[in-house]
């Protein structure tokens, strides 16, 4: 369950506050996947960061509010690959989104 970073409004569930994009990637023999949902009440986004820790514990963090057009950049970026789920895909967009730090 992720709630809105802003009016605390549960998203995710149904409706206009599907999830709207997600990527996953291999920092370091750990997978981290970030979703973006967007409120459709505020306008802006919030960002669940699930990072699956190789050794050690699962934890969840979300960051957020994140403004509109900086999560519509994110979002475009990450539709850009046909494997969003996949932590080992290498494509512009996945290291544009990640950085140097894939795996
Ligand atoms: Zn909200
Ligand atoms: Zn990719």
């Amino acid at each position: 369950m992720v709630q809105c970073a802003q009016c605390g409004r549960e998203l995710g569930q149904q409706g206009e506050d599907q999830r709207v994009a997600s990527i996953s990637g291999g920092i370091m023999g750990d997978e981290y996947i970030e979703s973006y949902f967007l409120c459709s009440r505020c306008g802006v986004y919030t960002v669940e960061i699930y990072h699956d820790r190789f050794l050690g514990e699962d934890s969840v963090s979300v960051r957020g509010p994140v403004p509109r057009a900086e999560g519509d950049a994110k979002v475009k970026l990450i539709k850009q690959c046909s494997r969003p789920w996949d932590k080992r895909c290498r494509c512009e967009a996945h290291r544009s989104y990640f950085g140097g730090w894939l795996d």
